[in-house]
């Protein structure tokens, strides 16, 4: 299992409680990635691997953020399947068993899609479903909405993306470009059960930049595109100027070269 944290602090007793309640007959480790936490988060870690055997962590120098953590728990993982999911019990550890029965039936990738509920905000509902719709339409991949940072890979899938080397790591679209056996299961979101959310507005609108720039050529070349056509727009019409000052004489004094000096600039 990997876990990451940033300032998590009230969460992780209950959750890692919670989580060995769950898989306690499996040979397990679980690892917390402290991301950078302010609050008591690392202490609390300290205290649950003192504990428990199973858990083990790492402790990152800054905040690199969710996406990192991800890459540094695949990268110390040792499973034959790994779990990740998030440290605020809205990824319900009752949910790890279904999880585990899919991996068993042969499936090499199991993602989860949250069954929409009330204690999601509106705002989150609605930026969420925009954002699927527009990062489908750019990348051209088909992403399920609501799904999230919870899932299992088997070992066959996280050594494939342990040599990965994004700098801009999107697990969501990583893990569904991959390819492999995938099955889906839903899940009933609880809420979070202490601290507020890490994602912002802003934070969100960012990962979401980063998730359509990272798997889509199409903005890029949207704007070649656009480039090309005001291009050939602007020389067109500095021809037209041109040809005025040649064989008119319409234009003002100094129009022609002001024109085209600012059609060639744009
Ligand atoms: N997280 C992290 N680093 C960050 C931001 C978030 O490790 O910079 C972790 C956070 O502790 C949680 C998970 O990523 O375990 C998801 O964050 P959060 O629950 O705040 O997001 P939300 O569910 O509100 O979208
Ligand atoms: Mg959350």
């Amino acid at each position: 299992m990997i876990i990451p944290c940033h300032n998590e602090e009230g969460n992780i007793p209950i959750l890692v409680e919670k989580i060995l309640n769950e898989i306690d007959h499996y040979d397990k480790e679980i690892i917390l990635i402290d991301d950078g936490s302010t609050d008591g988060t690392l202490d609390a870690i300290k205290n649950v691997a003192a504990n428990h055997q199973a858990v083990k962590y790492i402790q990152f120098s800054k905040n690199f953020g969710h996406q990192n953590a991800i890459k540094a728990g695949l990268d110390l993982s040792k499973g034959a399947a790994v779990i990740m999911m998030d440290a605020d019990l809205q990824h319900p550890p009752k949910t790890l068993k279904a999880l585990l029965e899919k991996w068993k039936e042969g499936y090499e990738i199991v993602y989860t899609q949250r069954k929409d509920h009330q204690a999601l905000s509106f705002t989150k509902k609605i930026t969420a479903y925009f954002f699927y719709k527009i990062l489908n339409w750019l990348s051209g991949l088909k992403l399920d909405h609501s799904t999230a940072d919870f899932r299992l890979l088997d070992r066959k899938v996280v050594d494939v993306v342990k040599n990965f080397h994004e700098s801009d790591l999107f697990w969501r679209g990583i893990t569904f470009w991959l390819g492999f056996k995938r099955a889906k299961i839903s899940y009933q979101a609880e809420d979070r059960f202490s601290g507020t959310t890490k994602y912002p507005f802003s934070k969100m609108l960012s990962f979401a930049i980063k998730g359509i720039t990272s798997f889509s050529v199409k903005p890029l070349r949207l704007s070649t595109i656009m480039g090309v056509i005001i291009s050939a727009l602007s020389l067109i019409y500095a021809a037209y100027a041109i040809a005025l000052y040649i064989f008119t004489d319409r234009p003002v004094e100094g129009w022609t070269s002001l024109l085209v000096c600012i059609l060639f600039l744009g």
